[in-house]
């Protein structure tokens, strides 16, 4: 069935049929396809296409380059079901939100399009008469994109279309474990490219590899930028690598979000708030919501709710009716098993958790989503978890809610729900939630592609997608022109 998917969005069969690699779906753990896993020199020769593509683009005017993305934007409206579909068989998640990802990819092209006619610069007021400043955005160079598993085209996608409106040529590296998706989309935008008929050739490379793959990017010098979605360990081998031959990097890395849940809050909101975040894409987003604060007051009736609320969630086959799908592999399910083991150790108190529909797939892993009850902010809780585990602690005043909010490593996601304005407004003040994203009666995850997205301290720090996240894909030039006939020296300087 997977073949007749990549057939009908233009994946030749010798691409995931002839290769050395196989692919599993997480959905019943059997195998569906073959793909070549291409190495070092593979990637080096595709830097040098993409280098010599980057010469001829960066000379297109910027609204040309938007048309492209525009064209981009028509192919995936047309291709959104089978593109959504392969999602949710690759990945693993259920209809809606493969749906979801790829109209995220589509929101973006939109918002590249109009950004291609808006790459704004500055004009600065000169202190010497007969002269005038200004700040211009030029093109960087070959942008190279390394992407996770759990968002494997959306993340693409946003990298691409700012990279190409802003002039810039891709080689995009996937995860060695959602080699197929990257095929479709290389084959769609390869539609979009034949529409438009004057790029360069090598424009927007695709390299199915695996860590190997990815270093080969990481220490090219022709890579510009490296704009890297992933662990936080990940991140670390990267970020220094990237910097010690004077590259940029994008990094975008775990999470470990947390909602503050304060007395006043509305309780319907919050519990629902709570279900989708934590339970959605069986908790394998970097922004799913892994910990819950929450007044004393009121914990007992927010544990029961969402207790009850977990208890009914339909899990199984994501492209049935069901709202949990599988976790990735037998990796993660291990993971999940010893968080929940250390969690005990650490005198948590545990619901939920277990293993599912093992008879009906003895080869994939299905998990009911955990709460566990933690007497404070222990190790475990500190450490993301890439499962569907959501702590809960308990605070009595506000301050020490927003402490153990900040009380971690990672600084992706963060909500309050409250109806006190100061409680909100603190929230998002300079003393509030430390987090690249600061939400109010909203959960952590499903953040909408116009604001800029990332988090700080071991999440990374970059952004990408709206906002001005551009302009990290482009290099700035401050310009002074002396248009006198005299050569005055700024701060007054006589050098005669
Ligand atoms: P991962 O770190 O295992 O792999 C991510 C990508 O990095 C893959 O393409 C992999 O091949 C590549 N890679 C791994 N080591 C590398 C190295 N040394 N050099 C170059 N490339 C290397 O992550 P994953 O399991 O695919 O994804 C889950 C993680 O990603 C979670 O931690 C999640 O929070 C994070 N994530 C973050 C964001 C964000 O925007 N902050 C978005 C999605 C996922």
């Amino acid at each position: 069935m997977v073949d007749a998917l990549l057939t009908s969005l233009g994946v030749p069969a010798s691409a995931f049929t002839e290769g050395n690699h196989a692919v599993h779906t997480p959905i019943d753990g059997s195998r569906i396809a073959a793909v070549h896993l291409q190495g070092k020199a593979e990637v080096v020769a595709k830097i040098a296409q993409a280098a010599d593509a980057f010469q001829a683009w960066r000379n297109v005017p910027a609204p040309r380059r938007g048309e492209l993305v525009r064209l981009f934007g028509e192919v995936l409206r047309k291709h959104k079901a089978q593109l959504g579909e392969l999602v949710s068989i690759e990945a693993g998640k259920i209809t809606q939100e493969g749906l979801g990802e790829v109209q995220e990819m589509i929101d973006i092209c939109d918002f590249a399009v109009g950004l291609s006619r808006q790459l704004y610069g500055l004009t600065i007021a000169s202190e010497r008469p007969g002269h005038h400043m200004r700040e211009s955005w030029h093109p960087l160079g070959v942008v190279g994109v390394i992407s996770a598993f759990n968002f494997p085209v959306a993340v693409w996608a946003w990298n691409t279309t700012l990279a190409l409106v802003c002039g810039d040529s891709v080689v995009w590296k996937p995860s060695e474990k959602t080699p197929l998706t990257a095929l479709a989309c290389q084959a769609l935008f390869e539609q979009a490219l034949k529409a438009f008929g004057e790029a360069p050739d090598g424009l927007c490379q695709l390299v199915i590899g695996d860590r190997e793959a990815g270093e080969a990017l990481v220490d090219d010098p022709r890579v510009a930028l490296v704009s890297a979605t992933g662990s936080t360990r990940m991140g670390r081998e990267v970020g220094p690598r990237v910097a010690a031959r004077f590259g940029r990097s994008i990094l975008e890395l775990g999470g470990n979000n947390a909602m503050i849940l304060a007395p006043s809050a509305d309780l319907d909101l919050a519990v629902r708030g709570i279900l989708f975040s934590a339970v959605g894409t069986a908790g394998q987003r970097c922004t799913t919501l892994r910990r819950v604060i929450v007044h004393r007051s009121v914990k007992d009736e927010v544990v029961a709710r969402v207790k009850a609320a977990y208890g009914k969630v339909r899990i199984g086959d994501p492209r049935k009716d069901n709202l949990i799908g599988p976790l990735i592999d037998q990796q993660s399910y291990q993971a999940m098993q010893d968080a929940l083991g250390q969690a005990r150790e650490e005198g948590g108190v545990v619901f939920g958790g277990e293993r599912q529909l093992q008879d009906q797939y003895p080869n994939a892993y299905y998990v009911a989503p955990a709460i566990v009850e933690m007497p404070g902010q222990s190790a475990v809780v500190r450490h993301e978890t890439f499962a569907p585990i959501l702590y809960v602690i308990a605070y009595d005043d506000f301050e020490e809610a927003l402490q153990l909010n900040n009380e971690v490593p990672q600084g992706l996601s963060s909500c309050i729900f409250t109806v006190d304005v100061r409680e909100a407004e603190r929230f998002q003040s300079a003393s509030g939630s430390d987090c690249g994203i600061a939400n109010v009666n909203i959960g952590t995850s499903g953040a909408e592609i116009g604001g800029a997205f990332g988090g700080e301290k071991e999440t990374g720090g970059g952004r990408e997608s709206g906002s001005d996240a551009w302009k990290a894909y482009m290099r700035r030039q401050t310009n002074t022109v002396n248009y006198s006939r005299e050569l005055p020296l700024a701060q007054g300087i006589v050098f005669d």
